[in-house]
């Protein structure tokens, strides 16, 4: 029984691995053919020039080859955990420790845990470190400093050991105290957390990176005042945000529901956008608030919630899956072993997710077009951002329909201009 699970396993993994892998290839091939074509794509054909398109590609290209390597090592890093007996080991000196420090079983689940997120973490940096540091400074995006990485990066660890500690405990406690249905108690507990993070990441967690600061009077506060009350947002909630600290990268959000709800425009897109692209973008991510987007979202993610938890409790009691991985059977063993093991049966809803994301970006790009009276903004918008991020202009049909939570600037192009004319 061990046999087949661990076949079944690799199966599913390498899978998933050769989707991944060829997707990339191809699109990289893609992306190359077109250029070597000679013209600029449509839509961006007398905004841009033959040299600035070259650097889109290199861009593209560069960020391929190295998908390409870091998804190889991601896939061994994950191998190594699972089939080298580090698992056990880890659970062993957990065991030790919870029992030196009378820690109960809690204490040891706890323990393990973090040991496996600090092994993940650490094989991450290298990934991160060459993705910042080598391939963004090259093509001058990477404004992040040294101590500013590291500051980042400490921050981020306290903030998860802050609230990863206690959720894991509330989690490892159901399981123990609530019996046969614990996985209905976790998923209340679960989705209430969601809803908690989703009101205090943008008022408590997001300031403690970056600062938040109110739109400055001038003629485009004036301007978004009236397209805010005109759409009934309120304007208490429009923000920008100092990105250029850490990227050149531009970029706005929504965020949040109920009173914590806000969009935060990048400085780096207001410094790079005309006064009426600028509303675009606003009207676009209000059209998200107004179509509740957020709220859609969490319900789809809610219902693979419940599922995944009872395809958890029925692991849980079966104890070839511990055997398998050479784990003893317990609570947190089958917990990390269901987040290291389900990805590679899950990530075909990956897709799905990213197509109900793109109906949404139709949607607000619509809505955007509709409040304006006018397309050409947004259409503008689109293709500033587009520029100025050097985004890939000429994807892989397959790779985008599989990877992009965004359709790719022609495609939105094409549906602003047959919707608004
Ligand atoms: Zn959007």
């Amino acid at each position: 029984m061990e046999q087949t699970i661990v076949w079944l396993f690799l199966v599913f993994f390498a899978a998933e691995f050769v989707v991944e892998f060829v997707l990339n290839e191809l699109n990289l091939r893609h992306v190359r053919a077109r250029c070597d074509a000679g013209q600029v794509p449509d839509f961006f054909r007398d905004k841009l020039s033959r040299e600035e398109y070259k650097k889109s590609v290199e861009y593209t290209l560069a960020k391929g080859r190295f998908q390409r390597w870091a998804e190889i090592y991601g896939r061994l890093i994950a191998l190594l955990i699972l089939f080298s007996g580090l698992l056990g080991l880890f659970d062993a000196l957990a065991a030790r420790l919870a029992q030196q420090f009378a820690l109960g079983i809690y204490g040891q689940g706890i323990i393990f845990c973090l040991a496996v997120a600090l092994y993940f973490i650490i094989a991450g940096l290298v990934t991160d470190l060459y993705s910042t540091f080598g391939l963004e400074a090259k093509f001058g995006f990477n404004k992040i400093t040294v101590p500013l990485f590291v500051t980042d990066k400490l921050k981020t660890l306290v903030l998860g050991f802050m609230i990863g500690v206690p959720f894991l405990l509330i989690i490892l406690w159901l399981m123990q105290a609530t019996g046969r249905f614990w996985w209905i108690w976790a998923f209340v507990f679960v989705s209430a957390f969601q809803l908690l993070m989703i009101v205090i990441f943008p008022t408590f967690i997001a300031p403690w990176f970056n600062k938040f600061e109110p739109l400055q009077e001038g003629e485009f506060r004036k301007r978004i005042l009236a397209l805010a009350e005109q759409v009934g947002f309120k304007t208490s909630g429009i923000y920008s945000m100092d990105g250029s600290k850490r990227s050149a990268h531009s970029n706005a959000y929504f965020t949040g529901i109920g009173k914590s709800k806000r969009i935060v425009l990048f400085d780096t897109l207001l410094e790079q956008m005309s006064i009426e692209q600028g509303l675009a973008v606003l009207a676009h991510e209000m059209g998200h608030y107004k179509m509740k987007h957020i709220q859609r979202m969490l319900i789809v993610q809610t219902v693979f919630l419940l599922a995944g938890l009872y395809v958890l409790s029925l692991l849980l009691d079966f104890q070839p899956f511990y055997a398998a991985f050479g784990l003893a059977p317990s609570h947190h063993a089958g917990l990390v072993l269901f987040s290291l093991l389900s990805g590679a049966f899950t990530f075909y809803f990956g897709p799905l997710m990213n197509l109900l994301s793109r109906k949404h970006e139709y949607e607000a790009d619509r809505f955007a077009a509709l409040t304006l009276r006018d397309g050409k903004p947004m259409e503008e918008a689109l293709i500033n951002l587009t520029i100025k991020n050097l985004s890939n202009l000429t994807p892989h049909p397959w790779y985008s329909a599989y990877h992009y939570s965004h359709p790719t600037p022609a495609e939105r192009i094409s549906a602003i201009r047959s919707q608004v004319g």
